[in-house]
């Protein structure tokens, strides 16, 4: 229902929003005015044709049926004729081919304009943004909702002029050449005037439906293909095909209802045309028998050829409101996400990070809530402080807002409140870029892109050269295993990495995160969702990346702690215990509870 208000919102907006979207291809203005310069052309040589032909009759056949003029004057009348007849061919040829491509070559080169700021746009939104929409909507906004605005195009820049030239010149000539006549032409026009206004709102709320039903269909399709794995466990595909079928039911309903409708107006444009001409035809011959001379044989087939043309504008504008409409409620729905202003905006006077070593990071009094529609407190009043080179390891219950924290370091979110530092500063006197570009994150479950392993691998710093990447997973312990492979490092990897095991995704993760070399590591329950031989090679890898920076290491298992320079204990958002592994064992505190309860032991 939201969906449903966002489309019938004020029009001002709609309609400013369109311009926006059109005003992508004023960079491409050349093209442009020359593609609307040979529509104009293209329509004006269409106007020709009528006139050549009443010519014809008027000109040359009556007169010589007549005995007005001999065989060789009309035979050099023809010839004439003919000469014109064949220019307007071939300039027709050329202002049609023109048209075509100078206007699309523009609208084309804006979209690709749009898509790829959208794009850029979209990239630079917070996780905040992402983290509360489906991939899918945003992937249909970038694909879909531009390719639907981008009709407005095609509509205003490429046909509007032309449709408009053709209505305004038809009606002249025709009123001018005979004005009752004229109105005898346009005769039936309310018919299809007021049919194509009763049709358009049903066939709106079709188009709409159906566009729905198609979004729906799809972010279905693949989020399930995305979870099949859990599909077929749980046997769930007689359960999922009915679904399918159900919306693939609700989408032939909503097509086939917008087929008849346009059947309908189709049916009823073809019957004002043919009786628009019949009459034209009818009334014209009626003239030529009773009327004094006045109307020649030859405006027969003028009339008739310009009534047939004077349809097509009129098509054109019963339709633009509605086309426009939907054009303008796409715009909007492009225009709705770029106008969303990233959360962490720069003031422009940010200072680069340059770090000599592994940074000191201090959280002061830092306080945080997801800005979602009912936030929640997730992190309130935390202050820790990390000495450079040291390593934390945080634990606390799973909700109690470790990963969170870990989030706003990388200011993957702004905090409410409080600050952070790195080697003194607060971070948002950095730029966000040179922030990052200091700080690795090895997550629990890592992703690799579609692509080779090696590609997977450069990716943490882009212009390493062959041997860093190999020498990258040889330190991740992760050389051998892909060396195995039978294309070695060339390996395409799926998706998620399908194909390779959690252990091994994770230690082409590492190497990432070696050849990134940062100097602040943030390791979120990297083992987790591992084996236990896995988790020793992996281990081994991490203590090997860990030397020499400053890390976070979340912990599901108490184990590591032991070694750490720092524990901190986070429960509910706050953090309740700091300290060495001894010092909180003594404390006899929340640390002492969580370790008995994992190692069944004192510790001491
Ligand atoms: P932990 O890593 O300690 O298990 P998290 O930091 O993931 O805890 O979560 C802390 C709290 O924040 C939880 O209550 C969780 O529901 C909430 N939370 C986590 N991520 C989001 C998010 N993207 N949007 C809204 N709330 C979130
Ligand atoms: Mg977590």
């Amino acid at each position: 229902m939201a969906r449903e208000e966002a489309q019938s919102g004020p029009e001002s907006t709609s309609l400013r929003n369109l311009w926006r979207f059109m005003a992508y291809s004023l960079p491409y203005w050349p093209a442009l005015t020359g593609g609307v310069v040979a529509g104009l052309l293209r329509m004006v040589l269409h106007l020709a044709m009528p006139f050549l032909l009443k010519s014809v009759i008027d000109e040359v056949a009556k007169p010589y049926v007549d005995g007005a003029i001999g065989a060789a004057t009309a035979a050099t009348r023809l010839g004439w004729m003919g000469a014109i007849f064949g220019g307007i061919v071939v300039m027709h040829f050329g202002a049609t081919l023109g048209r075509q491509y100078l206007s699309h070559r523009a609208a084309a080169s804006a979209i690709r304009d749009i898509r790829f700021r959208l794009f850029r746009h979209l990239q630079r939104l917070s996780l905040g943004f992402h983290t509360q929409r489906p991939t899918g909507g945003i992937v249909s906004r970038v694909i879909a909702d531009v390719q639907a605005a981008q009709q407005s195009f095609d509509l205003i820049l490429i046909q509007l002029s032309q449709q408009l030239l053709q209505a305004i010149a038809i009606t002249a000539i025709l009123f001018w050449s005979d004005w009752l006549w004229a109105l005898v032409a346009f005769a039936t026009t309310p018919l299809f005037v007021v049919t194509t206004k009763l049709i358009q709102g049903p066939m709106r709320r079709a188009t709409r439906q159906q566009r729905e039903s198609v979004e729906r269909m799809s972010g279905f399709v693949q989020e399930r293909f995305a979870m099949i794995r859990e599909v077929q466990s749980f046997t769930a595909e007689p359960h999922e095909e009915r679904h399918v079928l159900g919306e693939a039911e609700t989408l032939r309903r909503h097509t086939l209802q917008q087929q008849l409708l346009r059947g309908i107006l189709q049916a009823v444009t073809e019957i004002t045309r043919f009786t628009g001409l019949a009459i034209v035809l009818g009334f014209g011959v009626y003239r030529i028998v009773t009327g004094g001379g006045q109307t020649t044989l030859g405006q027969l087939p003028m009339f008739y050829m310009y009534t047939n043309q004077a349809l097509n504008p009129l098509q054109f504008f019963a339709n633009l409101y509605t086309q426009l409409q939907a054009a303008a409620a796409a715009a909007d729905r492009v225009f709705q996400f770029f106008d969303m202003e990233p959360d962490i905006r720069e003031r422009g006077d940010e200072k680069v990070l340059e770090l000599s070593g592994p940074p000191a990071v201090r959280f002061e009094g830092v306080s945080f809530r997801y800005p979602t529609e009912d936030p929640a407190v997730v992190l309130s009043g935390v202050n820790l402080e990390v000495p450079a080179g040291a390593q934390a390891v945080l634990v606390g219950e799973s909700g109690s807002g470790k990963s969170t924290l870990m989030s706003l370091l990388p200011r993957f979110y702004e905090v409410d409140e409080g600050r952070i530092l790195v080697d003194g500063h607060d971070i948002r006197d950095y730029t966000t870029r040179s922030l990052r570009a200091a700080i690795a994150v090895v997550p629990q479950e890592p992703v690799l892109f579609t692509g080779s392993i090696r590609e997977n691998i450069h990716y943490g710093r882009r212009d390493a050269t062959r041997d860093e990447i190999a020498a990258a997973a040889r330190a991740a312990n992760a050389d051998a295993f892909i060396r195995e492979l039978e294309d070695g490092y060339d390996t395409e990897v799926g998706e998620r990495g399908v194909g390779l095991s959690g252990g091994q995704v994770q230690r082409i993760a590492i190497a990432r995160a070696f050849l990134k070399n940062p100097q602040i590591l943030i390791m979120d329950e990297p083992t987790s969702a591992l084996d236990a031989t896995s988790e020793s090679l992996v281990l081994e890898a991490l203590a090997r990346l860990a030397a020499g920076r400053t890390t976070f290491l979340i912990a599901h298992r108490l184990s590591v702690a032991r070694s750490a320079d720092l524990v901190v204990v986070l429960d509910r958002g706050q953090i309740v215990e700091q300290g060495t592994h001894e010092e909180l064992l003594r404390h006899d505190g929340a640390y002492a509870t969580l370790w008995r309860a994992q190692t069944g032991e004192s510790g001491q």
